[in-house]
């Protein structure tokens, strides 16, 4: 009877922290998708210090989740390797605070970039940018 008490109580707790994590994950992934298909005009600053780093006019439908960028402002964004994950990557950060925003990567044109010179994308985590409207 104790021991059926406690697996009951289990379970109650087990079925309140698996709805808070679903919550919890449903959350993260619209904070993350929240630019991903946002296309009004204007500018996209950091998120943490407020630095402008892309327009909108260089934004494009890349077909992935992440908000994607042809080209940042004028000295706006630092570059550095990152190895992680087993791959060689490009990681872009805020040249202002140094704040992670994702990857760049030469695959603009395979990822539906209809302008000629399409190749580089920068792909960036919608929650480290921050959108200002702007006519
Ligand atoms: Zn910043």
């Amino acid at each position: 009877m104790f021991l059926k008490r406690i697996l009951k109580n289990d379970i109650k707790i087990l079925k309140i922290t698996s709805k808070n994590t679903a919550n919890q994950i449903i959350v993260s992934i619209k904070m993350t998708e929240i630019y991903k298909s946002h296309w009004e005009k204007g500018v996209y600053k950091c998120s943490k210090c407020g630095k402008i780093l892309f327009k909108s006019d260089s934004k494009f439908d890349s077909g992935t989740k992440w908000p994607s960028f042809r080209k940042a402002l004028k000295e706006a964004i630092k570059t550095k390797p990152d190895y992680s994950l087993g791959m060689v990557r490009t990681e872009i950060l805020c040249s202002n605070c140094k704040l992670h925003l994702g990857h760049l990567f030469n695959d603009g044109k395979v990822c539906g970039d209809p302008h000629t010179d399409a190749g580089d994308r920068y792909c960036v985590l919608s929650e480290s940018l921050k959108f200002e409207k702007r006519i």
